[in-house]
């Protein structure tokens, strides 16, 4: 706590005021191995040099590895059985329709974000793709106090009354980006910088897309070159005098044969064999507009079973299955992974490393695949970078790390003493 400003709570934690500028980047698809190649290349000197005193930690995100349970977890500080966000995509029990989960209506909690603008503080959210914009923006009011929400995907279209700034791409010179392209997260990255120069918000995040990592394996030119252009960034902020926090939603990894084709389970047409045509129900949450990059192909799905229809059979079936890493009932992966229980299907099945789950071959389009699949989803994605510029105390070395533990490590336990240059 600075002075006489608020300690903040919000879903059962408690944030101390930052006493400088916080920024927390979430670098989408961030597999630890990126990073730490870049930095032995050479290719991050300012991560490198904030390496000296800050924190290298490692954290785990929330299963199901997708983007949106994870965005918003690291924003609530919460898992997924808080906020309710469970995937990308669900099937709504009350309709008995397969919607994505993109409308702030489906959000069960408040944001850390929410909660620090409503005590009086500036607040900056810039996303990758318009889909997070409304998810992690909510609660918050652009404008009020300065706060600023919007996607690099539709940087053209900003307004001040809906996103709390005007002409943002002339104010910082920039042309809109493709959509699929490296060039989106480097407009996220750059309005991070932008803002802070200009607007000086108190708590800043930054999200990422994972265009690139779901293309280029670490240590390639591709993968390389991005976390270079990251690492300007990374560096300009500390320069600023931003406590910054770096973290991941999900890992990535190579979904693929030898060949170089996706390697997939089709569970839709394993359960129609099993248990006749249809009867069972298969729901990928990672299901996105933008499957492009990735034909809808993760390693995490969910099924409805028709009623009276017996869980432990399939579960010892499945669990027999090659390329099942888990198998669990609602019951058990509502416990083990902390999803809304009204939010899964009747059983969760996890896939090994290489492999990913689909429903059926005709219904998965991967003719926009031009690069060997790589994805996430898993158990195995599961490890993401936890980075802070500054040393951190008082941290219980035997803590489960979370990435969503990244507002308490920054605002909560980091050394008041200014880091040594
Ligand atoms: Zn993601």
């Amino acid at each position: 706590m600075t002075g006489n400003k608020p300690t903040v709570s919000v879903n059962g934690r408690d944030y101390a005021w930052p006493d400088r500028p916080l920024v927390v980047v979430c670098v989408d698809g961030s597999e630890p191995a990126y990073m730490e190649q870049a930095l032995a290349s050479g290719a991050m000197p300012a991560l490198a040099r904030m390496m000296v005193h800050g924190a290298d930690l490692r954290a785990d995100c929330v299963i199901p590895s997708f983007t949106n349970p994870n965005n918003l977890s690291i924003v609530t500080g919460a898992p997924p059985v808080v906020h309710g966000i469970s995937g990308n995509y669900f099937l709504d029990p009350d309709s008995g329709e397969e919607v994505m989960m993109n409308d702030p209506h489906w959000l069960r909690a408040d944001s850390i974000l929410a909660a620090f603008e409503k005590a009086g503080a500036r607040v900056a959210v810039v996303t990758a793709k318009d889909k997070l914009r409304r998810l992690l923006g909510h609660g918050l009011h652009p404008g009020v106090h300065g706060s600023v929400c919007f996607s690099a995907e539709l940087a053209d279209r900003v307004s001040e009354g809906e996103n709390g700034i005007d002409r943002v791409l002339e104010l910082m010179g920039l042309p809109l980006p493709e959509v699929y392209s490296p060039a989106l997260s480097e407009l996220v990255m750059a309005a991070g910088v932008y803002l802070m120069e200009h607007i000086h918000p108190d708590i800043t995040y930054l999200s990422t897309t994972d265009y690139v990592q779901h293309k280029h394996a670490p240590g390639t030119p591709e993968a390389t070159a991005f976390y270079r252009m990251l690492d300007g960034y990374l560096g300009r902020l500390d320069e600023l005098g931003a406590t910054l926090a770096v973290t991941a939603d999900h890992g990535m990894q190579p979904k693929h044969d030898a060949a170089g084709r996706p390697d997939v389970i089709y569970l839709q047409a394993l359960m129609d064999d099993w248990l006749g045509e249809g009867q069972a129900r298969v729901i990928l949450p990672i299901t996105d507009p933008y499957v492009v990059h990735h034909g809808a192909l993760g390693s995490f799905a969910t099924v409805y079973l028709p009623d009276g229809c017996e869980r432990r059979p399939l579960l010892e079936r499945l669990g027999g299955t090659e390329g099942v890493a888990l198998a669990l009932d609602r019951e058990a992966a509502s416990a083990r992974f902390e999803l809304p229980p009204d939010r899964i299907g009747d059983l969760v099945v996890l896939a090994t490393t290489h492999k990913v789950i689909g429903t059926r071959p005709e219904r998965h389009d991967l003719s926009g695949l031009d690069a060997p699949l790589r994805s996430h989803g898993g158990l195995s994605e599961q490890t993401v970078p936890l980075l802070l510029n500054r040393p951190l105390s008082g941290l219980d070395p035997t803590r489960r790390l979370r990435n969503f533990d990244a507002f308490d490590l920054a605002l909560n336990r980091v050394t008041a003493t200014e880091a040594v240059p």
